[in-house]
């Protein structure tokens, strides 16, 4: 019976319960998920190098037998360093494993060997060219001779599985001690006896379109590349085939960001009036300043969504110190006007409540009622503020997540900010929207980050969003002064500022005009992006501001370079490009949200341009009309899996 995808692992031949079990752990239950596990790297095994062509530095693949092999115990006695010499035809070459025991007793004299690895100088004896910890696999066949003649290694050929020479060969990452190996002949067998009949997620006529070959084919080739396939390529991730894999992953997963807002289009939302003079006025008397440019032409842009009867989703971009907040204020000020409540939610208590403070102050001369909702509340205080809400008498709520419990009414909410998105989930987005659905509206929607992310993960992330953003200071401001130096110099920092000591009071988003320096210890254990959050605490009043960066006595080149960055520049985007570059997008958005995506094998940064193709043909889709039809047939045609991974269960 051939296999299908939904098979499970342990119907393969060769995947016992141990097997089985391991792969368990890293959730690879079916043949399908075997298939997903894909090489992270290739090793052309068709044409080796010759021992006698090995240059230092240059990184080479060649196949040799083993002439012999020590572990010679390192003084310190716990580990070894294995010394192996093998020969092919044309040379012999020493290498060297540390931490080599585990190789003692399983490498016999004339088997054959593929090393993978760079070629290095001896550094005792500089006349000797060695490998230092290369990727070492045995080959099947052990051939006995010494005597490496053109006829015998025709002959072992001949036997050698063809999995493992011949071809360009992937590489596995280990899964415990499933090797690399193993898990190619798995993946092999589970290749053999599929039916290549299976379903195609990606249309006929897109697949035709953009040339990339059915799914069957892209899954084969990927894992047991054509000979003619370029090994740069495959290494690279540009082989049709997998530019196939990566696209198909970004355009379900776009496809889903597009069926979420469509649905969200598809709710009704209140049309605010806000042409009237009446309600221009209101806005004008609330700023306390002259609005920049781009202010103005961010709250146009908020403007026309707020017209429209659908909600608005937006996402406004903003460095720090960039204005923000007034923006939001404004936007709740039309709300207000349409007779409607507006919620500010923020990420921690010291920003709901400056948030507070300074929203009273703003709108108190407007006559509107701003409320604050926190859990530190007491409790008769919370329960009066409670009942405003649900009155309608509060008009403006901030507040902290105490917005989004159960016992929180509003009257009529139409119009929701989020600060700082990026500590709150999806989840809580939506469910302080659904406050609003209580009273058959969904509310618009203005989502506040000062996480300049480059344009491509913003398109990831965020994908249900428009986006607007705030690409200019308020005028008034000296930029700031940045110095890098290290732990012995920190008493004369210290000694020159004496101001105040601030930890957790310097939160992110805090705005305290007057501060004018800030030291930051360890500095190297910081995100570049965070730091940037954190030197945008200061520098926002008309005064010089500088900020000390304070990096331990030896710092590795690394860790100096980065630093240098935040002493270069302070534009946020460069600052979060190089921290993206130097991290990658796990670090960079804390790992549970790159998780989220479930990507195996696209990567949003090194990916973007199919990225943003997948986008376009995903949202194409799902916007037409008349492409109903391929779009049920995608839907239909998801396995379960699919459907989880990319919530698309849901069919529009
Ligand atoms: P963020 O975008 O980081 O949230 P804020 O909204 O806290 O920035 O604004 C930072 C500071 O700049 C605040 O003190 C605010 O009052 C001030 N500000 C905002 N817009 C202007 C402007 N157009 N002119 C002058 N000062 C402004
Ligand atoms: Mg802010």
């Amino acid at each position: 019976m051939p296999l299908s995808l939904t098979t499970e692992v342990r119907m393969i031949k060769g995947v016992g319960p141990n097997r089985a079990e391991l792969l368990a752990k890293r959730g690879i239950y079916t043949v399908d998920d075997l298939l997903h596990y894909l090489p992270f790297r290739y090793e052309d095994r068709i044409h080796f190098s010759n021992i006698r062509d090995i240059k230092p530095d240059g990184i080479y693949t060649i196949r040799a037998r083993v002439m012999s092999g020590q572990a010679v115990r390192t003084m310190r006695g716990r580990d070894a360093i294995y010394h192996l010499l093998v020969q092919d035809p044309t040379g012999q070459l020493p290498c060297k494993f540390f931490h080599g025991s585990y190789l003692e007793g399983r490498l016999k004299q004339g088997q054959l060997l593929v090393l993978h690895g760079k070629a290095e100088i001896d550094k005792m004896r500089p006349a000797r060219i060695e490998m230092v910890n290369p990727q070492i696999e045995l080959l099947s066949s052990v051939d006995h001779s010494l005597a490496a003649h053109e006829a015998d290694r025709t002959a072992a050929q001949e036997e050698i599985d063809s999995t493992e020479v011949g071809r360009i060969v992937p590489i596995y990452e280990a899964i415990g001690t499933f090797g690399s190996r193993s898990i190619r002949r798995t993946i092999y067998t589970a290749l053999q006896t599929l039916d290549p009949r299976m379903l195609d997620v990606l249309p006929e006529d897109l697949r035709a379109r953009l040339g990339y070959p059915s799914r069957f084919q892209a899954l084969a080739q990927t894992h047991f590349p054509a000979a003619e396939e370029s090994v740069d390529a495959l290494n690279e991730f540009r082989s049709p085939a997998q530019q196939r894999l990566i696209f198909e992953e970004f355009f379900l997963y776009q496809l889903s960001l597009a069926l979420d807002r469509r649905a969200a289009r598809k709710e009704n939302a209140i049309a605010f009036r806000l042409r009237e003079e009446n309600i221009r006025e209101a806005l004008k008397r609330i700023l306390p300043f002259k609005p920049t440019a781009a202010q103005k032409r961010v709250l146009a842009e908020i403007a026309a969504d707020l017209e429209k009867p659908a909600p608005m989703n937006r996402l406004l971009q903003g460095d720090v110190g960039s204005g923000k907040t007034i923006v939001a204020l404004q936007a709740a000020v039309v709300a207000i006007e349409n007779a409607c409540q507006a919620a500010l939610m923020a990420p921690t208590e010291i920003l709901a409540v400056q948030h507070f403070l300074s929203a009273r102050r703003i709108l108190e001369r407007g006559g509107y009622r701003v409320e604050l909702l926190i859990s530190g509340l007491k409790s008769a205080e919370k329960s009066t503020a409670l009942d405003r809400i649900r009155s309608g008498e509060a008009q403006l709520v901030i507040g902290t997540h105490a917005l989004i419990e159960d016992n929180v009414e509003f009257s009529r909410l139409g119009f929701v900010a989020i600060d700082e998105q990026h500590r709150f989930g999806v989840l809580q987005r939506k469910r302080l929207m659904d406050k609003a659905a209580a009273h058959g509206r969904a509310p618009h929607v203005l989502v506040l980050t000062a996480t300049p992310i480059p344009r491509t993960l913003s398109l990831t992330l965020y994908g249900d969003l428009d986006v607007s953003v705030l690409d200019e200071l308020p005028p008034g401001r000296t930029p700031i002064e940045t110095h890098l130096t290290s732990e012995p110099h920190l008493p004369g920092v210290w000694n020159s500022i004496r101001l105040l000591v601030a930890t957790t009071v310097v939160e992110v988003g805090v705005d305290v005009p007057n501060a004018t320096v800030m030291v930051i210890e360890h500095a190297e254990r910081f995100g570049l992006s965070q730091l940037h959050q954190l030197r945008g605490r200061i520098g926002r009043g008309a005064q010089k501001s500088h900020c000390v960066l304070v990096g331990p006595a030896r710092m590795t080149d690394e860790a100096r370079a980065r630093l240098e960055t935040m002493v270069r520049t302070s534009n946020g985007f460069e600052i979060a490009e190089t921290d993206l570059e130097l991290r990658g997008p796990g670090e960079f958005f804390g790992t549970r949200q790159s998780g989220d995506f479930g990507f195996h094998i696209a990567s949003p940064l090194r990916d973007r341009e199919l990225l943003e193709q997948a986008r376009r043909e995903a949202f194409a889709i799902a916007d037409s009309p008349s492409q109903k039809i391929a779009l049920d047939r995608i839907l239909r045609g998801l396995p379960p899996e699919w459907q989880r991974r990319y919530h698309l269960a849901k069919v529009g």
